[in-house]
């Protein structure tokens, strides 16, 4: 047996490896079984090349074995082993330098960049975060005796001679007393699932029973015959590292639900991603159906690193429109021992997201092009990623023009630009501006909507939470074009087509009119505007001009911020026709008081139509109501 003392400047390294990672000490498993897969790869190199000679490769397996009452985990590969030079190089010098570095380079770093500093692997030394003693037993696949390595955490370290006969390297964890949870099968099988669930070796963790078929001549209640196999964890070849010509739908739906087993709903489409210059990258993303609540939807998409489980926070990465998708992105060129922030300007990671965004948008063209009728009935599950990503992104912005759909309240569905083509005639003001007509709320607007109907408009059905934001930016792309809600004004006024008016009223009585509704009608809550409109029109209507109440909407999805951080005020229009027989009625009441009355029952009834009559004021609407017909 010799003795050695590892040559690092810091005294003890151990400590300080604990404290620095002390959020993410569980990815030590995935450490070592990494370096145990790639050992495995190494040696299948080896062999393919023919290098090893007299060297089988066969089926290897990386098994992960627990001893609670020895408090040991150990994790054993038959990949190419260490000579004893080796360990000392790799082990005693390299491996340690290696931890240093990443502890000098990081000890003054913590809380925000924590998250992704902690996803960089610290290798083999990882395992003193959750070990107080570790043992490697190798034995290389060159005819060289086996080693026996072993440190208790300080620099010191023996190394001797061991007997194992059979190829590979035996990792034994003495797994200290504050790691205890690391000696329970269920935190092991937990990590083991999410860290290595794709990894390119089959991974074994104890067995499992299988049952067998019954022999033919077996009676009716004899117990089917069982037998105990090796419990593999991993899927060592998942879908996306196949060609997508390898793959059917139902693969694709497969994978789906080996990624997300509690998720019963299928998804509505995939992407595969595929390319290998000028950066590598591998994945399959998934629109599942989606709700109108974006927060919720994040953090599905999994990244990975040559199959090994990096994260489940994409962000910087994907693009943030698409962090509602789901699936699974695998690069080796993704840097990981980065902050964030740097991640978003990393010229590689723009070019990866950009080629994202890009895929998606080519697949939802060709989804587009080849099946309209399906796309159509997919749309209201999926705009929201679609919306969303116009707003954002500008390329996508334009891409979307291709396939970014219009519904209409009467469920049909035209691109930008045929919609346009189909309005134009009838939707065209005196300004030459084209009126995009539009509701959010079929039930709340629909005395609107069927105005608008009536005089032959189309009316959109645009309810995204984030409507308002892209409206602005449709509005500030294209020329002589507006959206314009159809509860915002009378319908009259949506499309105006010429401004003469014959008003029945004259210049006189309409001042009287005016003077009077102003003293009875709460200044701070409307805005009152005389309107020769059609006599059978409405005598009150209340509006909510279009720039006021889209403000208000772009305040409530965050931005818009023009007007601070204070509400904006309630603030309406009331449009009083001057043609309905019931106002020249209220002009040519006699009394002050029964005048007032008959104001404020047209301006109960407005507002009721309007859903703006609650609470107290109701209550008293109802009461005058009886009154006045008693
Ligand atoms: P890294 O894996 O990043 O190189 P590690 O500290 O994890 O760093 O490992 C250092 C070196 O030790 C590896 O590069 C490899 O040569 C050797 N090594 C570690 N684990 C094994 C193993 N299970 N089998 C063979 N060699 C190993």
């Amino acid at each position: 047996m010799s003795k050695g003392t590892i040559n690092v400047s810091v005294d003890n390294i151990f400590p300080l490896i604990k404290k620095f990672l002390y959020s993410d000490h569980e990815i030590f498993l995935r450490e070592l079984i990494s370096n145990a897969t790639d050992a495995t790869l190494k040696m299948k190199h080896l062999a393919n090349i023919g290098e090893a000679e007299g060297v089988e490769y066969g089926n290897p397996m990386i098994e992960v074995k627990l001893d609670k009452k020895k408090k040991e985990l150990r994790i054993i590969d038959q990949g190419i082993g260490m000579t004893k030079e080796e360990v000392e190089k790799y082990i005693n010098e390299i491996a340690f330098s290696g931890a240093e570095e990443f502890i000098e380079k990081y000890k003054d770093k913590n809380g925000k960049d924590a998250g992704i500093i902690g996803h960089f692997g610290l290798g083999f030394y990882s395992a003193f975060m959750v070990a107080k003693k570790v043992e490697i037993i190798t034995k290389s696949y060159k005819d060289e005796p086996a080693v026996h390595w072993s440190c208790d955490g300080s620099p010191e370290f023996t190394i001797e001679k061991a007997d194992k006969k059979e190829r590979g390297t035996e990792i034994i964890l003495h797994i200290a007393d504050d790691s205890t949870e690391f000696l329970e099968e269920s935190r092991i099988r937990e990590l083991l699932v999410k860290y290595n669930k794709f990894m390119p070796i089959p991974i074994k963790f104890g067995t499992r029973t299988e049952t067998l078929p019954k022999p033919e001549d077996a009676k009716e209640d004899d117990k089917a015959p069982t037998k105990e196999v090796d419990n593999i964890i991993n899927n060592p070849n998942p879908a996306w590292t196949k060609q997508p010509t390898e793959l059917e739908d139902k693969d694709y739906n497969s994978f789906y639900r080996e990624l997300y087993p509690m998720q019963f709903e299928e998804p509505l489409f995939h992407i595969h991603l595929n390319v290998d210059y000028p950066f590598n990258l591998t994945g399959i993303l998934y629109f599942p159906k989606m709700t109108n609540d974006m927060s919720i939807q994040k953090d599905k998409i999994q990244l990975y690193q040559n199959q090994v489980f990096v994260t489940d926070n994409v962000e910087g990465i994907v693009p943030e429109f698409l962090t509602m998708l789901r699936g699974v992105i695998d690069s080796p060129d993704i840097p990981l021992n980065v902050s964030r922030s740097y991640l978003q300007t990393d010229g590689a990671v723009k070019k990866i997201s950009s080629y994202i965004t890009r895929k998606v948008a080519d697949k939802l063209k060709s989804l587009f092009n080849n099946d309209r009728d399906g796309f159509e009935k997919k749309w209201n599950d999926i705009k929201i990623v679609i919306e969303y990503g116009m707003l954002t992104e500008d390329k996508f912005f334009e891409k979307a023009q291709d396939f970014a759909l219009y519904p209409t309240v009467d469920d049909k569905y035209f691109t930008f630009s045929e919609f346009k083509e189909k309005i134009k005639d009838v939707q065209t003001d005196k300004d030459d501006n084209l009126v995009l007509l539009y509701a959010s709320n079929k039930e709340e607007q629909h005395s609107y909507i069927e105005a608008a109907k009536e005089k032959g408009y189309e009316v959109l059905l645009l309810d995204s939470p984030i409507v308002a934001h892209l409206l602005q930016k449709v509005e500030s792309k294209e020329e002589k074009i507006s959206f314009v809600r159809v509860d915002s004004d009378h319908v009259e006024n949506l499309i105006k087509k010429d401004d003469a008016q014959i008003s029945k009223l004259s210049d006189k009585e309409k001042e009287t009119l005016k003077t009077f509704l102003d003293g009875v009608i709460p200044k701070e809550k409307f805005s009152v505007q005389l309107e020769a409109l059609d006599s059978n029109a409405n005598p009150f209507i209340i509006t909510e001009p279009e720039f006021m109440r889209r403000m208000k909407d772009m305040q409530k999805t965050g931005g818009g911020g023009m007007f601070g951080m204070g509400g904006l005020p309630e603030m309406y229009n009331l449009i009083v026709n001057t043609n309905h027989q019931l106002v020249s009625e209220i002009l040519n009441t006699k009394t002050d008081k029964k005048k007032e009355r008959l104001v404020n029952q047209a301006l109960d009834l407005a507002r009721l139509s309007k859903n703006l009559l609650k609470g107290e004021e109701l209550t008293a609407f109802i009461k005058r109501s009886y009154e006045m017909i008693k």
